[in-house]
């Protein structure tokens, strides 16, 4: 059986105590990870802070030759890494090949690029010139979860490295291996020891420790918005980025392009398994077209193919547990109890999986009609591919529905209003407002949610608030 071991300070560092991370499709052992604790904790941090002088000295393009290294060595392997991360998460490999992983190499490169273009900001008045400096911040705890474990991994070691910090990476114990294979690309391209350490573990055993440490400077979170409360209670004054939950609103009126909406509808909330952060998981339908709308939206969902996550025609995997699909399944039942309609999927296993994922986490694309905002299923993060489709009567009608939730993370608004559109899109309540689109990821937007999807915003010059420290110094003129 393979083993896994965290990384720290450039060496492989076995476990005292191992777990096991299991293909959600075939329940197949992969490997055998080391379960780090407190003491694993201590080591990568000390690690980590030894190598931070040397590293942040450096100048900017050096540590940006080496940062393009990593990008390069990732795009080299990008099939090798894509079969381990749908191995390990369930995520298809038509996702995992061709976006995920060779956009994982991509976030390398812009950041090696901007790292060397960091800019300041001057303040002349009579008396004084102020002008501020970008400083790296010192050591950083990157904590990921398993939905999209390489790419988010990267989002946040790519911009932690290149502004001169170090790291140490806590990934989620559900989904660790395409990260060990990063430490080990990262050696590979020249990345000193101790730039980049891994613990390995689970939240309360790695997690809590690494967040609570007093030479830990900043945390660059992304989780679940229960984890983030309990994480901004214990770790004290740090720097924080907190990338949470969303329960994100779909807003289509009568006067959308229908065709383009239903696509891009379909899309946010089936690809990825339905287990993406901005999942447009509340569909809100203007009332004229919504009879219209459902009955088509339920025919695609329909169409959609259920299988191995391996095959290149696969759309939905498997979910990544067992317990995270007894989840998905407790809301698929709650939903008719509540007062929806089923238009399709259901409790029902999918028929027709081939031999090999015959034991797989699986859930059908499944769409309640009829479902009203205050339903426990409009109102919770599923995490799965659960469509929930809420009628409204107007504009008004749909700001008021679609900032009735706890979460803020992002929206979509479809019209072909451009005065409506610009003003529903400055309503929502919401980090990031999708136009007449699905969710495009462009790395110098501030990615990032509101109300309880988070705090701090990620990606290009928004990364400086997490991962540097400005400091202004003022000139006596
Ligand atoms: P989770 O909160 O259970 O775990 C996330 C990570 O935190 C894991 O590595 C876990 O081991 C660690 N952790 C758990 N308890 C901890 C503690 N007390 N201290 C420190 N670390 C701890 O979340 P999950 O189930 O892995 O991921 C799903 C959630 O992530 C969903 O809510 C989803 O919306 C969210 N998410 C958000 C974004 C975003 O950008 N906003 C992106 C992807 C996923």
């Amino acid at each position: 059986m393979q083993q896994i071991h965290h990384l720290i300070d450039g060496k492989p560092v076995q476990g005292t105590d191992y777990f096991e991370t299991v293909n959600p499709a075939t329940q197949e052992v992969l490997a055998e990870v080391a379960s780090g604790g407190e003491a694993e904790v201590n080591a990568a941090v000390a690690a980590a802070k030894a190598a931070f002088p040397k590293w942040a000295g450096l100048p900017a393009p050096e540590r940006a030759k080496l940062i393009r290294k990593l990008g390069d060595l990732i795009a080299k392997h990008v099939p090798e890494i894509a079969q381990t991360e749908t191995n390990d998460c369930g995520q298809v490999i038509a996702q995992t090949g061709k976006q995920l992983i060779p956009r994982a190499a991509d976030n390398f490169y812009y950041f090696a690029e901007m790292c060397t273009r960091v800019d300041g900001h001057t303040y002349p008045t009579p008396t004084h010139l102020n002008y501020t400096l970008f400083h790296p911040v010192g050591v950083c705890a990157l904590i990921s979860p398993w939905n999209v474990p390489f790419m988010t991994a990267t989002w946040k070691v790519a911009p932690c490295l290149a502004f001169g910090n170090t790291a140490v990476l806590k990934m989620s114990e559900l989904s660790p291996l395409t990260a060990a294979r990063l430490g080990e690309l990262a050696l590979e391209a020249g990345i000193p020891a101790g730039v980049l350490n891994l613990v390995h573990g689970y939240g309360k055993e790695a997690g809590e420790p690494l967040v609570a440490h007093p030479d830990v400077r900043a945390i660059s979170f992304t989780g679940s918005t229960a984890t983030g409360n309990r994480i901004v209670k214990s770790a004290g004054l740090k720097k924080f980025s907190m990338e949470l939950g969303g329960k994100s609103p779909f807003v289509i009126f009568e006067d959308a392009d229908l065709d383009r909406a239903l696509d891009a509808a379909v899309f946010m909330i089936f690809s990825n398994n339905g287990e993406r952060c901005t999942a447009g998981s509340r569909i809100l339908v203007q009332q004229s077209i919504y009879a219209d709308f459902a009955a088509k939206f339920a025919e695609r969902a329909k169409r959609i193919t259920v299988g191995d996550p391996l095959d290149e025609k696969t759309i939905v995997g498997p979910m990544i547990s067992q317990a995270h699909l007894a989840k998905v399944r407790s809301y698929i039942e709650l939903g008719p109890k509540e007062g929806a309609t089923l238009l399709c999927g259901g409790l029902e296993a999918p028929s027709n999986l081939p031999d090999r994922v015959k034991k797989g986490n699986y859930v059908m694309p499944t769409v309640f009609a009829d479902v009203d905002n205050r339903m426990k299923i409009a109102q919770d993060e599923i995490f799965g591919p659960v469509a929930c489709l809420i009628p409204f009567k107007d504009e008004a009608h749909a700001i008021e529905l679609a900032n009735d939730i706890a979460y803020g993370l992002s929206s979509y608004v479809w019209t072909e209003n451009i005065g409506k559109a610009h003003r529903v899109a400055a309503a929502v309540e919401a980090g990031m407002c999708f136009v007449n689109s699905q969710n495009v990821r462009d790395l110098r937007q501030p990615f990032g949610g509101t109300k309880a999807s988070g705090t701090g915003r990620e990606g290009g010059t928004w990364s400086y608030e997490v991962f540097c420290e400005p400091k202004n110094i003022a000139v006596s003129m």
